[in-house]
């Protein structure tokens, strides 16, 4: 039974292995990529986001705060002008008497204490101090000459002054706010209010708030981060540098600038800003960026700018971004693991199906065959039959033959019979008239000599009668033989024609027990027996030799003659039935045949052989009952 190998054939190595080769070489790369990728989306969104809300946040506290300084600021606008109702301070300026003065100085110092302002004075027309609410300090302002401040020149010019300076007489940094002080329409003198406003830093430290206030030179005058003071938030010429510095307005300070790493306009007035790290104004190991978020105060050329740190966005947004490459990471192991187990289960099912559809070709093929050998049984079993009816046809021929034979042999033998019976008949008709005639004449002695040789005689053709009856009859293939009786027999049933030929008989054989029925082991010794005596008819010394040995469980018997031998041609057709050489009714060509299918019917075995001495040898096997030897023979 064949199976069909496509069926359990795997996918070609060459279809299987590339495809997963390529998958196994990109997928990681790819997957690294769309994670870093992914990542960096998630990365950039997060920050997007985060900034546009830390944006609206940042624009209400830009606006509160914004507001606070304004109001600050604002609180001291009209306090110079207030002073131009002041006559004590118009008396002063037209006539600058020590009492005047000390009046003013009075009433400015009362003035600075309600206000909370830091200073307030009154100068001339030309710059000098007329009076001052610090009239009492050593670093007085009283006498000093402050013409050359931006805030003067204004108010004197009947504009007012604003201001952010450094003290030229203290280096105390302040507002200034300066007010022409006009009488008849006229300026006599200007009327300055110093104010200080770190009490907005330190209320930017409180509230944790990184914010400062750059003025119209773009420099940082109030800021919540003392380090960021004075400096400049817009890149500063040489030309101004120097011009500033003749002021005096911010003292000597070097007005560096506060120049950021990088700098992203994200909208009007928002900019995101990255200081680099470890710079004079950030003590971190990395850059720090900021939101920086810008709006004018109003009533002066200043801007309020208030900084957010991103660090914590950043942060945020880094870890985000590491959150979704790993959400990534994780879904494309899933869809992964899941690819695999549907192709591990695709596999498995098509498997299954091929084993089913290789088991249901087998099962239908099992049937097919078991149809076919069933068919060709009974075709078989019908064939028994006819063997067994024509092997029974053919033993019943066989054993037709046989006694075919045997009566052919008879007939053969029966002129030799009627000689072997007439002698004795002969001489019983002798000796019974002999008898008769002595037994009248009462010769009673002689007679009874005679009737012992009648009986001695009638025994002898008893005897050849036997033999022939028992030759005559049918046998069977079963049974045992004694091989010595049967010599015996066959010897006595030719014995006519051995004592005719003087035989020379050489018997050199062992009495066992063979397989095969008695008679028909003698007819076959007779067939042999007989053929050799013909053969030696013309032989002056005529001898015959019957010598028997064991060999493999059989005896073997050679019945051999020096007769005239067979001849090349005769040798070729010695077992067909009907060959035979001797003429008229003495051959029937049957002998040999139907001994050798007596030997082969028991198992045994007749062959020939051709001395190179002369005569043939017929060689007799024959199975043996016990292969134990017996006695000789
Ligand atoms: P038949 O004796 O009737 O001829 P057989 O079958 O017994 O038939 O023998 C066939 C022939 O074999 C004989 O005619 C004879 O030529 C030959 N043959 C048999 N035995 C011998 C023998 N011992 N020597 C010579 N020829 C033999």
């Amino acid at each position: 039974m064949k199976c069909d190998p496509n069926l359990y054939r795997a996918a070609s190595p060459s279809l299987a292995v590339k495809p997963r080769l390529i998958r196994h070489l990109f997928l990681p790369p790819l997957i690294i990529a769309m994670m870093i990728g992914l990542g960096y989306i998630g990365f950039w969104i997060s920050e997007h986001y985060g900034i546009r809300s830390l944006g609206e946040n940042g624009q209400r506290q830009l606006e509160l705060h914004a507001r606070a300084v304004e109001s600050e600021i604002s609180k001291y606008t009209y306090l110079p002008s207030l002073l131009e109702l002041e006559t004590s301070v118009s008396q002063l300026l037209a006539d600058p008497t020590p009492e005047h003065r000390q009046t003013v100085n009075d009433y400015l110092e009362g003035l600075n204490r309600r206000s909370r302002s830091r200073a307030i004075y009154v100068m001339d027309t030309t710059g000098r101090v007329m009076a001052t609410s610090n009239w009492r300090d050593v670093d007085s302002y009283l006498g000093e000459d402050l013409s050359f401040r931006a805030y003067f020149q204004n108010a004197v010019r009947g504009q007012p002054g604003r201001f952010y300076g450094i003290g030229s007489t203290n280096g105390e940094p302040g507002y200034y706010l300066a007010h022409g002080l006009e009488e008849h329409g006229k300026i006599i003198g200007v009327a300055v209010v110093k104010v200080r406003l770190e009490a907005m830093e330190e209320r930017w430290q409180r509230a944790r708030l990184e914010a400062f206030v750059s003025d119209e030179n773009g420099i940082i005058i109030l800021s919540s981060d003392p380090a960021r003071r004075l400096k400049s938030v817009v890149p500063l010429s040489e030309e101004t540098k120097e011009k500033l510095a003749r002021s005096l307005q911010y003292y000597w300070f070097p007005l560096n600038e506060l120049q950021p790493l990088a700098r992203e306009t994200l909208s009007e007035g928002v900019e995101k800003l990255t200081f680099p790290a470890n710079s004079e104004l950030v003590s971190d190991d990395e850059n720090i960026s900021y939101l920086s978020q810008t709006r004018p105060l109003s009533d002066t050329p200043w801007n309020f700018t208030l900084l957010t740190p991103l660090q914590d966005l950043r942060r945020e947004a880094i870890n985000q971004g590491i959150l979704v490459a790993i959400a990534f990471a994780l879904c494309a192991f899933l869809l992964i693991a899941w690819n695999e187990r549907r192709k591990v289960i695709a596999t498995r099912l098509a498997a299954r199906e091929a084993l089913q559809e290789a088991n249901n070709q087998l099962e239908r093929r099992i049937t097919e065959r078991t149809t076919d050998l069933r068919a060709s049984n009974e075709r078989l079993k019908g064939q028994i039959r006819e063997r067994r009816q024509a092997e029974e046809t053919l033993r019943r021929a066989q054993d037709e033959l046989v006694q075919a034979g045997k009566l052919a042999a008879i007939g053969q033998m029966s002129t030799s019979i009627a000689h072997e019976l007439n002698q004795p008949l002969a001489a019983l008709r002798t000796l019974s008239g002999n008898t008769v005639r002595f037994l009248e004449r009462g010769q009673l002695d002689v007679a009874s000599t005679n009737l012992k040789t009648i009986n001695e005689l009638i025994d002898r053709m008893g005897r050849i009668t036997a033999s022939l009856r028992s030759f005559a009859r049918r046998g069977d293939d079963k049974g045992q033989a004694c091989l010595g009786k049967a010599v015996d027999a066959a010897l006595q049933l030719l014995g006519g024609r051995v004592e005719n030929i003087q035989l020379q008989l050489h018997r050199d054989c062992t009495d066992v027990q063979v397989k095969i029925d008695q008679t028909r082991l003698e007819q076959i010794l007779v067939n042999l027996i007989g053929n050799a005596l013909d053969a030696m008819q013309a032989q002056p010394q005529p001898e015959l030799w019957l010598e028997g040995e064991e060999f493999d469980g059989k005896y073997r018997l050679r019945v051999r003659d020096n007769g005239h031998g067979i001849d090349a041609e005769a040798r070729k057709h010695l077992f067909e039935p009907f060959f035979t050489t001797k003429p008229g009714e003495q051959g029937l060509g049957l002998g040999l045949t139907l001994s050798a299918s007596l030997a082969a019917a028991t198992g045994g075995h007749l062959g020939v052989e051709y001395p190179s001495s002369g005569g043939t040898t017929f060689v007799l096997s024959l199975p043996l009952v016990s292969p134990t030897p017996a006695e000789p023979i």
